[in-house]
């Protein structure tokens, strides 16, 4: 059972490919890791007051990376507990005062998130205490060169956000130009930097929590290290991957849409144009779209009417 594998102080809130996962550290000084998408922050909320029902109030808030599925829920738990610090990643910090929605790429992605400011840093190479816990603070790259991960090193426990999930690896944003970064590698140093951790247990962004016990963290990072490597041979099979998460993600957001809604949103957000560019030389950007929505109809992700598009619960976001 996974939840066991966590230590009773450790409640994580388990939730679907929109809202991310949320860890709640409970203690004197109780703390929430991200908080999920703004879709679903009363129900964040909700969770968490219910699960600290006599306990002293919320005094944390700290967040992975500020996407806006891992930070949706931070503006709302906000309003509810004014005393509580918000800690967001340091390299994140003149983003997030600014609400720099460019910098946040919700301007890139065509998604959004409640604006809040953050009253503190995570800066990697340091430590942070939330709950009883002392957790290391680690960068990653590959998904968001601003993420960071957390590790508490007497349990070998982590929070790996979006650098390791167990079944997928999430969309390799640096492989953008826009980014001038290092794309696949950057990626493939935080798998390493994770292999040298020696996590006996990974509390992923998304999905279950896994472990070392049955040799699911070795093999979670095997499977991410084998899906990077070909799509570092073929990044136009990353490019079509990031296209069908993203309208996927979009769906999951806004359920249905007309398909002039759907056209608008498309091409508003400069996401598909930039991943289009890796196959840019074969086919135009309509006609990679539309084979793309074949796919994911074809795969049951979305289904179309005469005047809609939306979002199929049959297939989630981890199996496209
Ligand atoms: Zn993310």
């Amino acid at each position: 059972m996974p939840a066991s594998l966590l230590p009773a102080d450790l409640q994580l809130f388990q939730r679907g490919w929109l809202s991310s996962n949320n860890l709640l550290c409970l203690g004197e000084r109780p703390a929430l890791v991200d908080t999920g998408h703004d879709k679903h922050a009363e129900l964040t909320l909700h969770l968490v007051q219910t699960a600290l029902l006599g306990q002293p109030p919320l005094h944390t808030i700290a967040h992975t990376h500020l996407h806006g599925d891992h930070c949706g829920g931070t503006a709302e738990l906000q309003a509810a507990y004014p005393e509580a610090r918000t800690l967001v990643a340091a390299s994140s910090w003149d983003t997030v005062q600014q609400w720099d929605e460019q910098r946040l790429t919700y301007e890139l992605t065509g998604q959004h998130c409640r604006r809040f400011a953050a009253n503190g840093v995570l800066q990697p190479g340091s430590t942070v205490q939330l709950g009883n816990h002392v957790w290391e603070i680690h960068a990653t790259a590959g998904h968001d060169s601003d993420a960071v991960m957390l590790f508490e090193p007497k349990q070998r426990l982590l929070l790996a956000g979006d650098a390791l999930w167990q079944n997928q690896v999430s969309i390799v944003f640096d492989t953008l130009p826009r980014f001038q970064r290092d794309g696949f590698a950057g990626f493939e140093a935080t798998l390493d930097r994770i292999e040298r951790l020696k996590p006996q247990v990974v509390v992923p962004g998304h999905g279950a929590v896994f472990g070392e016990v049955d040799g699911s963290v070795t093999a979670a990072l095997a499977s991410a290290r084998k899906r990077l490597a070909l799509f570092r041979e073929q990044p136009d099979q990353h490019a079509r991957y990031a296209a069908k998460a993203l309208i996927k993600y979009q769906l999951l957001d806004v359920e249905h849409m007309t398909h002039e809604g759907f056209r608008q949103w498309l091409a508003g957000a400069p996401v598909f144009a930039e991943l289009h560019n890796w196959v840019a030389g074969s086919i135009s950007r309509e006609a990679w779209l539309a084979d793309i929505l074949d796919e994911l109809e074809r795969k049951d992700a979305l289904w179309r009417s005469e005047t809609e598009i939306g979002d199929s619960p049959t297939v989630s976001r981890q199996r496209l």
